[in-house]
């Protein structure tokens, strides 16, 4: 084997192909490693379309980059013919190590997309030494395709819900199979609201899938929502996610706080008291200035005393129990909210969850983990960590197929 043959390994050159030439560029930096590759005389090259062998019509020379050969960038130049099929005419013919249009070697591809999926995409450019808008076209090529083949016949169990690509606005809604255990996400798109359940029935339609299949949907308690479930997927049972009522509760909590501070001087460390409140590792000082809140008199505090009593509801162990603990936590939760019209935010959030009740409780019936259906919150975070910088819907939702959807192999080999 000479040196020839031991760098064109791993290329897929195959006959008629063949390297012919290598050269080293020192002048520049990174230094840059040239191979050329050349068609055996007279071959004969398969139609695109067809695959009947012709002759080669013309040739144009071609660039792509290829696998950095130690630090020094690599680049193949080949003279490309194209075939004149007598039923297709004159064609580009297909080259064995790279895809149609792409100015990078399949092998390149295949690297980066697998530094994409451990590392955020800013540092797997870096590291690839491409431009980050360059990596971002590979990801969006191959996810595209993978998707395309995704089969969803067995789908029978769908979580959703949205986030913003940007802090406030861009928002992209994701859908997640619940039999699932990892790489989840089976739809993203942009957008929030019905129409993204109307999308996702169309998709699931068009990659096998059957609606009326899916028994179970979980998801946030906003009327349109629930609407659109009703007449999209007439015969799912609806699970509100737990994380949304929590959710409606911290929202409420966060307005009495923001309009009582306008009339009051709040004791200094309430806000981010409030907000942290009882998760884990208080400081001494948070300790200090949450005894300080329940001794206050405070509305936010009674706001704050409401929203910690729903993590008693949460540990219900049986749905029984759930049950009893949610309407004595209604129960209770209206008592307190007498205290002045400060604390409106609070009984529009109580009210919501009364509606709710039993969609609320169908977590507790449910055969679905809580776990799986508080992964979404999971993915959102990591793709927002990886996709930091470029936070367009589209290179975000990108993201979120990348890490989490049920891809397969994204590089098929040719
Ligand atoms: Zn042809």
């Amino acid at each position: 084997m000479d040196a020839g043959e031991v760098l064109a390994l791993g290329l897929g050159v195959t006959q008629p192909w063949r390297l012919v030439s290598q050269h080293l560029e020192i002048e520049k930096s990174p230094h840059e490693l040239h191979l050329t590759l050349e068609a055996d005389r007279g071959a004969m090259f398969a139609c695109p379309e067809c695959g009947r062998g012709c002759k080669a019509h013309d040739f144009s020379e071609f660039r792509w980059r290829h696998l950095n050969f130690f630090q020094h960038h690599c680049y193949i130049t080949a003279r490309v013919p194209r075939t004149n099929c007598p039923e297709h005419g004159v064609k580009r013919v297909r080259v064995p190590w790279a895809r149609e249009g792409s100015g990078f070697t399949l092998l390149f591809e295949q690297a980066a997309l697998m530094l994409a999926r451990e590392m955020p995409v800013l540092a797997a450019a870096r590291e690839m030494g491409i431009t980050d808008q360059r990596l971002w076209r590979i990801i969006g090529h191959y996810v595209g395709a993978a998707l395309e083949r995704l089969d969803l016949a067995d789908l029978k169990a769908v979580a959703f819900d949205e986030t913003a690509s940007k802090r406030g606005h861009n928002y992209v809604t994701i859908f997640i199979d619940l039999d699932r255990k990892s790489r989840p996400v089976v739809f993203a798109m942009p957008g929030k609201g019905k129409e993204t359940v109307r999308r996702f029935k169309d998709f699931l339609i068009a990659h096998n899938g059957k609606p009326g299949r899916i028994a179970e949907v979980v998801c946030d308690m906003s009327p349109a929502f629930l609407a659109a479930i009703g007449e999209t997927f007439p015969d799912a049972n609806v699970t509100v996610d737990w994380f949304h009522v929590v959710q409606l509760f911290t929202r409420a909590l966060d307005e009495v706080r923001k309009a009582e501070a306008r009339l009051v001087k709040m004791p200094s460390a309430v806000r981010w008291a409030v907000l942290k409140a009882k998760e884990n590792n208080l400081t001494s000082k948070q300790e200090a200035a949450l005894a300080e809140l329940e001794a206050s008199g405070l509305l936010t505090a009674v706001a704050w005393q409401i929203k910690e009593k729903l993590r008693w509801v949460r540990v219900a162990s049986t749905p029984q129990a759930a049950k009893w603990r949610l309407s004595h936590f209604i129960r209770y939760a209206r008592e307190k909210v007498t205290g002045g019209p400060l604390l409106a935010p609070v009984l529009t959030a109580i009210e919501t969850v009364e509606k709710q009740a039993e969609r609320i409780l169908q977590r507790w019936a449910s055969t679905y983990s809580n776990a799986r259906m508080e992964a979404l919150n999971g993915i959102f975070k990591a793709a927002r960590a990886r996709a930091r910088g470029y936070r367009n819907t589209q290179t975000f939702i990108s993201m979120i197929y990348l890490i989490a959807a049920p891809l397969g192999q994204l590089v098929k080999s040719t």
